[in-house]
């Protein structure tokens, strides 16, 4: 996927001269495959693919949703915990927008054949929608919504098109199933990216 991949490297913070405010630098590009994690554990959040089933997706990814909006509505989900790692509220805006690219991608394999997929700069994406400086109930709301639709998309699947095909920009191959199995781990992997930043 063109999702970020964890952990998000940032280059640092710069202070504008003129006021106090703090702008996060763009950070640098994540060009790693990790299309390793459908084949292996990660050893990192310690998600296996080969224990969960693509019909499990829906509500795992409901469950997790649960998770970011207790995390979001804690205190001090502005603050990084490096200069270099996302905040909470970052990474919840970035999840919210996980579940919305998976989406739209998840259609566009269940309405045409073999499509590739528009390449998502998440990392511009991070920058130009200001997720530094989103309000973290709203981004709970969204992030919990989007969270619905995309579980919704996944429970409806028939069941002879979850080996559907699609393309990434890298020629990486998905089916539905399998890319299910892939954004999960991503949102897994960023519940994770919190706990132990
Ligand atoms: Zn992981």
């Amino acid at each position: 996927m063109a999702s970020r991949s964890p952990p998000v490297p940032v280059t640092g913070f710069a202070r504008c001269c003129h006021t106090d405010a703090v702008t996060p630098q763009p950070i640098d590009p994540d060009t790693k495959d990790w299309t390793w994690v459908l084949s292996r554990p990660c050893p990192d959040c310690g998600f296996d693919a080969a224990s969960v089933h693509h019909s499990q997706v829906a509500d795992h990814i409901r469950n997790d949703a649960g998770g970011w909006v207790s995390r979001l509505n804690q205190p001090g989900v502005r603050i990084r915990p490096q200069p270099t790692v996302w905040s909470t509220l970052e990474y919840g805006c970035h999840v919210r927008d996980v579940h919305r690219i998976f989406n739209h991608r998840i259609r566009l394999m269940l309405t045409e054949d073999e499509p590739q997929f528009p390449n998502w700069d998440q990392d511009a994406t991070a920058i130009a929608d200001g997720y530094a400086s989103r309000d973290p109930a709203t981004v709970a709301t969204e992030l919990f919504d989007a969270a619905s639709i995309v579980a919704d998309t996944y429970a409806n699947v028939p069941a002879d098109a979850w080996t559907r095909r699609g393309l990434r920009s890298n020629g990486s191959e998905f089916t539905i199933a399998t890319i299910s199995i892939y954004h999960l781990h991503d949102i897994v992997h960023h519940a994770y990216d919190v706990r132990n930043a």
